[in-house]
């Protein structure tokens, strides 16, 4: 499926040919910091199916407790959180769905790190409903 993106300012656009099938939600507390808010939604996209547009992104290099080190690429100007891929050889993008076009046809498929999960998050369907703020 194709997909394109933006960040919030517009400086930042991209495309990619992604797999809707391969979209996860992670209630990491990293996730949970990073973006925020309360979880985090990805897809991935091989290197190869993802073409920047415009802007340059920023890294923020994070390391986890194993070592592993992930670049979390976001807009200079507005701090949208883009995409994480590997800082040396990027293979494949983890495309942040908030900023795809398409995002409202992109359910994801699992949940990781349940473990952390905010204990109300699954529990927000009765919450009063405004329409607008
Ligand atoms: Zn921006
Ligand atoms: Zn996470």
């Amino acid at each position: 499926m194709k997909v394109e993106g933006s960040c919030h300012c517009g400086q930042v656009t991209f495309e990619a040919e992604i797999d809707p099938a391969d979209v996860s939600l992670c209630h990491c507390s990293d996730c949970q910091t990073l973006t925020g808010s309360a979880y985090r939604v990805t897809v991935r996209a091989p290197a190869a199916d993802f073409v920047l547009r415009s802007g340059t992104p920023r890294i923020y290099l994070k390391t986890a407790e194993s070592g592993n080190r992930r670049a979390q690429a976001f807009c200079p100007h507005c701090g949208t959180p883009i995409y994480v891929t590997e800082p040396d050889e990027p293979r494949v993008y983890g495309i942040r769905v908030g900023t795809l076009k398409q995002r409202a046809s992109l359910p994801p498929m699992r949940q990781i790190w349940y473990r952390s999960a905010l204990p109300w998050v699954t529990d927000i369907r009765d919450v009063p409903h405004i329409e607008r703020q």
